[in-house]
């Protein structure tokens, strides 16, 4: 009887209760945030490797496991992760599924870009920014609205660890306002720089640091050029006086350099996300590290 009682007990105790909270995240930029509000009290793993074609990740069988031992999915949300939905059907877990409290969807209270002209496409399997622009964590304001959901749902898992969470996530928003201070003293020079995009990665990080996208190599997002679509791309960048081409690490470096050559635009490789450059090793240097490459770029090309 007392053996059943303990068994019946066990069961209804988490197998991480008393160590840390394990975490899944749908990239390392959520990776970086959910360290950043729980500390030593979170194990926290990316779903998705630092560099990799847009809304495409590889599916590995080790994702699984990790999943399965998650007491919470971190999200981007949206349809940022077409991805997901093969992990979630492998893995086939109720707390995983849609508006179960262990999701956290980051993108909830996020106000959208581009979601006037929200499309979703069906073309080569291609369903994205079909809700409006899901690269919202490029701009550094919006970690407030995403650590404050993250905040609730630590808190959730260990109410007794509130006042702790509250204070790591208010040391990390202190450094994230002094160094936004100086990210966007650095940028005032270049305001107003048009400049053309691969992906539509980067419009908040424009938005915040006063750049002006004004077209983008894909027609659609996800969908790559066809050469009649590079040619009206580059006569764009020829006559509006555009003099930037904003790449990413998985980009065709051939081709920016080409487009960029062709354009008279320098080309510049940003990194989207943690871990895709060494030095950017969590989230607030991911910035440190693409305020230097611009600056640098821009600096040379007065
Ligand atoms: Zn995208």
């Amino acid at each position: 009887m007392r053996l059943a009682l303990a068994l019946l007990l066990l069961a209804a105790v988490p197998a991480w209760a008393g160590g840390p909270v394990p975490v899944a995240a749908t990239s390392t930029d959520l990776q970086s945030l959910i360290e950043s509000v729980g500390g030593e009290l979170v194990r926290v793993v990316s779903l998705a490797p630092a560099v990799h074609e847009p809304h495409q990740v590889e599916v590995k069988p080790g994702q699984l496991a990790e999943l399965r031992a998650a007491a919470l999915l971190v999200r981007v949300g949206l349809d940022h992760e077409p991805w997901l939905a093969r992990i979630l059907q492998a893995v086939n877990d109720p707390r995983f599924a849609p508006g179960s409290p262990d999701v956290v969807d980051c993108s909830k209270g996020i106000p959208l870009l581009q979601a006037e002209t929200a499309r979703v496409r069906s073309e080569r399997g291609v369903h994205v920014h079909g809700f409006g622009n899901t690269h919202y964590w490029l701009d550094p304001e919006n970690a407030r609205p995403i650590t404050a959901s993250i905040l609730d749902a630590l808190a959730r898992l260990r109410p007794a660890e509130r006042a702790r969470f509250e204070a790591n996530r208010e040391r990390f928003l202190t450094d994230l306002e002094s160094r936004l201070a100086r990210w966007t003293r650095a940028m005032a020079p270049y305001r107003g720089t048009r400049a053309v995009v691969v992906h539509e990665t980067w419009p908040y990080f424009a938005r915040r640091f006063g750049l002006v996208i004004t077209a983008a190599l894909e027609p659609s997002p996800g969908v790559p050029p066809s050469p009649s679509h590079l040619a009206s791309t580059i006569q764009h960048m020829k006559a509006g006086g555009v003099g930037l081409l904003i790449a990413g690490p998985e980009s065709d470096a051939a081709l920016v350099d080409r487009v960029a050559a062709q354009g008279g635009a320098r080309a510049v490789v940003l990194v989207p996300s943690v871990g895709g450059d060494p030095a950017a090793r969590d989230y607030l240097s991911l910035f440190d590290v693409n305020i230097r490459r611009l600056t640098e770029v821009l600096a040379t090309a007065r």
